[in-house]
């Protein structure tokens, strides 16, 4: 288990989440905190474009090393559904899982039954660590499932 702050406390204070990392404050890291909790599930590209939005003239590249250190630091989390892009989220150390339409690429988060990763075990491991099971639901959503039966 971990000590990270809860997401509600990210989202009040980027900065405190930062220095509680250890990491130095910068206003691209904050603006980037800020882009990902109001905007989950976002690819670096469009990450990219709205922290250059707030803050003006902040490179790509910039925008890329923060990502890359906030990941590491475990304050986002890199999600991948199979799409192109890897896809950034607030890092709740709850180890939930995604669904995903593979229809309209609605894309909505669903808790862990276990709770805590890895999840599930191969029958053979290879004598590996295993750290985490990434599981990713392919699923028709509500809407897509309607707009079927509605045509058929
Ligand atoms: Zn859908
Ligand atoms: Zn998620
Ligand atoms: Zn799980």
């Amino acid at each position: 288990m971990t000590t990270a702050p809860p997401r509600s406390e990210q989202l009040a204070d980027p900065a405190a989440a930062l220095r509680a990392a250890g990491l130095r404050v910068t206003a691209p890291r904050v603006a980037t905190l800020e882009v990902v909790a109001a905007h989950p599930h976002t690819d670096a590209e469009t990450i990219a474009g709205a922290v250059r939005s707030c803050l003006g003239a902040v490179s790509r590249q910039t925008v890329y090393d923060v990502l890359h250190a906030l990941t590491d630091a475990e304050l986002l989390r890199r999600v991948s559904v199979g799409s192109r892009s890897m896809l950034y989220e607030i890092h709740e150390h709850d180890n939930h899982h995604h669904l995903i339409c593979r229809h309209c690429g609605r894309l909505e988060d669903v808790p862990c039954v276990v709770g805590h990763a890895p999840c599930l075990h191969p029958e053979q491991d290879h004598g590996f660590d295993i750290e985490i099971a990434d599981v990713v639901y392919r699923v028709v959503c509500s809407d897509c499932r309607a707009r079927k039966e509605s045509a058929a």
